[in-house]
């Protein structure tokens, strides 16, 4: 077993709901089993059109899925939770992201782990941190130690738990 840490976000529809479902479905998978899940927060859109506040939460996976199995994981539960791609960071239902996963950085065209934007969002390091305070990047630097460098953080507000 692997320990892989993904990202979720929802900015449109029963925003709590659907991370609650998306966390169910991976748990479901089985090869994968969530180990434990961040707060949920509300986050002020980054980048992207003019649109409505995010949820964001983290899960930490113990999974025998490989990098890019568990992507087309994410992927296809992304597909089975309705989530249309329309432009690019624009408004979705849901928002499934590999953020780490235990081993040598993925450099593909389809997949790239660490994520490469997670170092600079602390949309994903603050549920990140609270899902797993010793949560690292493969260069050694912590996750805590990343969002510190960001400086203040503003628009990441605690709202709620999803169930482990
Ligand atoms: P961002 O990547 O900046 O968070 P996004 O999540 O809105 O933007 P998507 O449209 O969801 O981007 O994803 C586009 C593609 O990114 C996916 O189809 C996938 O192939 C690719 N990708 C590369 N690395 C990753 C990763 N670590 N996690 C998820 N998708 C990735
Ligand atoms: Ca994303
Ligand atoms: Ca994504």
């Amino acid at each position: 077993m692997t320990r892989a840490h993904v990202g979720l976000g929802s900015n449109l529809g029963d925003r709590m709901a659907i991370l609650d479902t998306a966390v169910r479905v991976l748990d479901a998978d089985e090869l994968t089993h969530v180990m434990a899940v961040s707060r949920v927060y509300e986050t002020a859109p980054v980048g992207g059109p003019e649109q409505g506040p995010y949820l964001n939460a983290v899960a930490v996976l113990e999974t025998d899925r490989s990098p890019h199995e568990l992507l087309e994981l994410l992927l296809a539960t992304e597909d089975g939770l309705g989530r249309a791609r329309s432009e690019r960071w624009g408004p979705r239902t849901v928002d499934l992201d590999l953020l780490l996963y235990d081993g040598p950085p993925v450099e593909t065209p389809e997949l790239t782990v660490p994520h490469p934007r997670a170092r600079e969002r602390a949309f994903v390091l603050v549920p990140l941190c609270d899902a797993d305070p010793f949560a690292t990047f493969p260069d050694g630097e912590l996750a805590a130690a990343a969002l510190a460098r960001l400086g203040p953080v503003t628009g990441v507000v605690p709202v709620g738990e999803l169930q482990p």
